[in-house]
């Protein structure tokens, strides 16, 4: 069910009209459902249920605000985070330590001192030189440090080639083929514990077979270890749930559905079943509300230019994503029109010859689906400001993130000492 409904012809997120939020804060704005994220939350646990004790690790850079991450601690989620940043930003949300598991292709020394002085439930390694890296500080350090193997299944995850990473030819994980031989060398590095193994093929999956094809190879590697000699704990099987943009589309499997399959793959395996969601949890509990500026004829359709642009929701420009777009306040009427934002850029297009509801001038209008991979990707490009985020629940909303203008970065920035002391032109002395 979307926490987005229009009661009397106007858009609300739960109990609070979108125009009375546009008019307190401006727009753009980023706008985010309680509700939403904690009936996907929900959702997932009761699908994984069945399964003792799963880590539900969120994965923090779908959308890292603070009062974010605090909603979903309170469902009892852990995270994923891939930074040093993510992971002080799980802890300042008050997620438990031992709930927190440490992926990326690239962490760096300070930032595995930085989670083993704090504490995590596993550093996902996605290469045997990360594993020395890690034994030296932990040696340094005096302590073990929990590890696991991201693997490399080689299947495709069948999305859009920018978020598929389980193929032989991503930067992720390391080969499948290799894992064996990895995990026995591991043994003779000091101050590394191997707990499990993971994996994570892509975002966006809208089908359950890649990943049903990628935790069978998961299953094998895992009894192919133990035959070894090894204690394997954990399995990581990522996350990577489709969540539904175009409504015209055929909707991706449920959270049911995928929580099915996973404890049939998973269930009496004698491992601690982790999964990392991010788009599921909190795509479709936010929107992107925005006014338009004007309207402006174009060769095909009218140009609808709206105060949003490719810095605050890249995913267009990026990927290509189709994002619902509609009026706030819609008067049953249509027109055809391309959105597109203010930037400097033939790709800040938000939608090509659409139809949505008729707008004009001063109207409010709404990207939805923008829960996801939007706020945390943008940016001030053209020196826009960054554009600030609102939470609601119920009949309540807090800024949670407050807009940045254009003259805070412009503050923050220097004129080295060669450049100083350099007269305006228009101002000659
Ligand atoms: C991005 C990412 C996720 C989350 O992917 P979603 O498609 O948002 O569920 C999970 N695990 C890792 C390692 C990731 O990089």
């Amino acid at each position: 069910m979307s926490h987005f409904d229009l009661r009397d012809g106007v858009l609300h997120c739960e109990d609070v009209p979108l125009p009375a939020i546009a008019a307190a804060v401006g727009t753009p704005v980023f706008v985010y459902s309680t509700m939403a994220m904690r009936t996907q939350a929900q959702a997932l646990r009761t699908a994984l249920a069945g399964l003792d004790d799963p880590l539900i690790a969120y994965a923090v850079k779908a959308n890292p605000n603070i009062a974010v991450l605090r909603t979903l601690a309170r469902e009892g989620l852990g995270a994923d985070v891939v930074s040093a940043g993510e992971y002080d930003r799980a802890r300042a949300a008050g997620i438990a330590p031992d709930r927190i598991v440490f992926s990326g292709v690239g962490k760096t020394a300070d930032e595995m001192r930085r989670a083993l002085a704090g504490g995590l439930a596993q550093f996902n390694l996605e290469s045997f030189a990360e594993a020395e890296m890690l034994s030296e500080v932990a040696l340094a350090m005096g302590c073990t440090a929990p590890v696991a193997f991201r693997v490399n299944p080689d299947v495709d995850a069948g999305s859009h080639a920018k978020i598929s990473t389980g193929a032989a030819h991503n930067k992720f994980g390391i080969p499948i083929g290799d894992t064996l031989a990895a995990c026995a060398a591991l043994r003779d590095l000091p101050g590394l514990e191997l707990r499990g193994v993971a994996m994570h093929i892509g975002s966006q999956l809208t089908s359950l077979a890649p990943l049903e094809a990628a935790i069978a190879k998961l299953d094998a590697l895992i009894a192919a270890l133990r035959s070894q000699g090894h204690a394997i704990r954990t399995a990581d099987v990522g996350g990577g749930l489709g969540i539904r943009y175009d409504p015209a589309l055929p909707p991706p499997p449920s959270p049911a559905d995928y929580g099915a399959m996973v404890t049939r793959l998973t269930r009496g395996r004698d491992v601690r079943l982790i999964v990392e969601p991010g788009r599921l949890i909190v795509g479709n509990a936010g929107v992107l509300l925005t006014e338009v500026i004007r309207i402006k004829p174009g060769p095909r359709c009218p140009f609808v230019v709206v105060d949003a642009a490719m810095n605050d929701l890249m995913r267009p420009a990026l990927y290509d994503a189709w994002h619902p777009i509609g009026a706030v306040a819609p008067d049953g009427t249509e027109m055809t029109a391309d959105i597109v934002g203010p930037v400097c850029e033939s790709g800040d297009v938000f939608a090509e010859a659409r139809r949505i509801d008729r707008v004009g001038a001063g109207d409010l209008m709404v990207i939805g689906t923008a829960g996801a991979y939007a706020a945390t990707m943008a940016g001030t490009y053209n020196s826009r400001a960054l554009t600030p985020e609102v939470l609601v629940d119920g009949g309540a909303w807090a800024i949670v993130r407050p807009r940045r203008t254009s003259d805070a970065f412009l503050a923050d920035e220097r004129v080295p000492p060669w450049l100083a002391g350099d007269r305006e032109p228009d101002r000659p002395t």
